[in-house]
């Protein structure tokens, strides 16, 4: 199909970007090409386009059509994990540059911005990007990211991504907006004014739990879109052939999975919402979040993610997800089954995550049955 064809809607692109019929064989489902090496034409040169499985293959291709079609982008470059996305955009920046991150960034992203990146000469700040007065202070002549997250974890946190696209502008910062919460389904950053955007492909558009990966979706196929190939060629942190099929798979599915979890979601917050053994529920979807405004006006829909604390302290909330039997204790999001996640516990003695905090990723079960077991759990813990 065209894949760039811009008046299909998402639905569609889904299902089509990226994807031919093999003219070879005919195969409908996309055939998984393992080989690590590609004839050459009797000049030396490509006889099929393609010459090493690093440098380029059909199945990361096809995903990297795929990526850019459903984000709105002009190129995307795939990776092997989110962080190695994330790192690969870092590292096109010179010793010296200074980058403006969000204190509730992905704990990864922060973590390696500090350990590894800090080493390479990266200048670094850490801000509150919902405030937008105190981000546009963190800017020096010698800013080139702006390091956006929205919603963020595990506090479902809404920055304001235009207004931030806006600033990052005005002081010559290319804005990048994690998106691996909202997916392309509910928000949109490159249409919002942001240059990238990155996935961790892992969660939503791998959507089973059973695959890595991670991109970066650039608006325009400039120098910085050939300075990210670079890194993914020379720095080798790629996806195998079968992760970039299984991702590709799971893009087919993202826009049902996806407005489907968020309207669990939204069931189980409203439900948390009035059960005496909570004492706080955080989903950008309920009017009284402080980022309801802008998630409203930024994101389609609020998500399969949210977040509430027990009435009580750590220990209860690590009871309560004890007792959880439909939902699964275990970190990670966006997949088919419910998980329920104490994040206190997952990220260790340095975390400032209140301890009565219970993080859920909504799956594709009913929400009844969800809302039972939680029930369930509340009262037995
Ligand atoms: C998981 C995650 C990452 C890191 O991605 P990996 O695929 O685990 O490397 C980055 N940002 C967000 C928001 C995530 O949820």
């Amino acid at each position: 199909m065209r894949a760039t064809d811009d008046t299909l809607s998402l639905d569609t692109l889904a299902v089509h970007a990226g994807r031919e019929t093999d003219a070879a064989t005919g195969a409908v489902a996309p055939p998984l090409h393992a080989s690590t090496t590609f004839l050459r034409s009797a000049d030396g040169g490509e006889a099929h386009g393609f010459s090493y499985a690093r440098a380029d293959n059909p199945n990361r291709r096809s995903l990297e059509t795929c990526l850019a079609a459903l984000e709105g982008g002009e190129a995307a470059i795939a990776f092997s994990s989110g962080l190695a996305a994330a790192q690969a955009l870092f590292q096109t920046l010179a010793p010296g540059d200074h980058v403006v991150c969000d204190q509730d960034a992905y704990y990864g992203v922060r973590k390696g911005l500090q350990i590894g990146l800090a080493r390479w000469g990266l200048e670094l700040s850490f801000v509150d990007t919902a405030d937008l007065a105190a981000t546009a202070r963190a800017f020096t002549p010698r800013t080139r990211v702006l390091w956006l997250e929205t919603p963020s974890n595990p506090l479902l946190k809404i920055v304001d991504i235009a207004a931030l696209a806006a600033l990052g502008r005005v002081h010559g910062a290319r804005v990048v907006c994690d998106n691996t919460f909202a997916t392309p389904v509910l928000q949109r950053p490159l249409e919002l004014g942001c240059e990238v955007v990155m996935h961790s492909t892992t969660k939503y558009y791998g959507g089973h739990g059973d695959v890595m990966g991670g991109a970066l979706i650039c608006a325009r196929r400039d120098a910085l879109a050939d300075k990210l190939r670079e890194v993914q060629h020379l720095g080798g942190a790629i996806p195998s052939p079968r992760d970039c099929q299984l991702i590709q798979r799971g893009a087919a599915t993202l826009p049902l999975r996806v407005r489907r979890q968020s309207a669990t979601a939204l069931e189980l917050a409203r439900w948390l919402q009035r059960q005496p053994a909570v004492s706080a529920v955080h989903y950008p979807g309920l009017p009284d979040h402080p980022g309801h405004a802008i998630a409203a006006r930024q994101m389609s829909a609020f998500g399969g993610m949210l977040s509430f604390r027990v009435a009580g302290d750590g220990q209860r909330a690590l009871a309560v997800v004890a007792a959880a039997r439909l939902f699964t204790p275990a970190t990670s999001l966006g997949s088919v089954e419910s998980l329920i996640e104490h994040r206190a516990s997952s990220e260790g003695p340095a975390s400032t995550t209140p301890r009565e905090l219970i993080r859920l990723s909504v799956g594709l079960e009913a929400a009844a049955d969800l809302i039972a077991d939680l029930e369930r759990a509340l009262t037995a813990a």
